[in-house]
């Protein structure tokens, strides 16, 4: 577990890149995607923590909230500086960014009839879920989950789990 008290939206990116940073260059066990499972209510920050874990990856589309599409995909690119910085240290090669946000699914199938297993299974996928509790019993068990949560103002708790 690890807790981490954010009091701006800044201090917030910066917590989600070094997170990325430090995840991206971990060794991983050879199973599947990189699944984060971003909890927390509206406004906690899953989405701000998402779009400053893609810059890390050099994304090149904006990410924005995916809620009435339920997921997007992205490229990563190759020649992105930052993405070669881990990807020297990796064996695997992420090469798709799978951004979904499920807050108005009614039932896992939803997810399921998205092609959600394949894309779980494919080392070369990072998929980042808002409102992932939604879906938790598809959740890959090597997931990493995330809960956001909204203090007073602007303060923010993230916690890792
Ligand atoms: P969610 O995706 O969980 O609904 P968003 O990231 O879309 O949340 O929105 C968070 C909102 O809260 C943004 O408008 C952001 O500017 C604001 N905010 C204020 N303080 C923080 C903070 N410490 N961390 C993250 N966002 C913050
Ligand atoms: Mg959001």
């Amino acid at each position: 577990m690890n807790k981490f008290i954010s009091n701006n939206p800044e201090e917030s990116k910066k917590f989600a890149q070094d997170f990325a940073e430090k995840i991206l260059t971990e060794k991983r066990s050879k199973k599947g995607a990189l699944v984060l499972a971003l909890m927390g209510d509206l406004g906690s920050g899953k989405t701000t923590f998402t779009q400053a874990f893609a810059e890390v990856l050099g994304v090149r589309e904006k990410i924005k909230s995916p809620t009435f599409i339920i997921f997007r995909k992205h490229e990563i690119p190759a020649r992105s500086a930052r993405a070669q910085l881990w990807r020297a240290r990796q064996k695997s090669k992420f090469k798709y960014f799978y951004h979904f946000d499920v807050y108005r699914i009614h039932s896992e199938k939803e997810i399921l009839n998205l092609g959600w297993e394949e894309i779980i299974k494919n080392q070369a996928d990072i998929v980042l879920v808002e409102w992932a509790d939604k879906i938790e019993k598809i959740l890959p068990k090597n997931c990493v989950k995330i809960m956001f949560k909204h203090l007073k103002g602007d303060k923010r708790e993230i916690t890792i789990s």
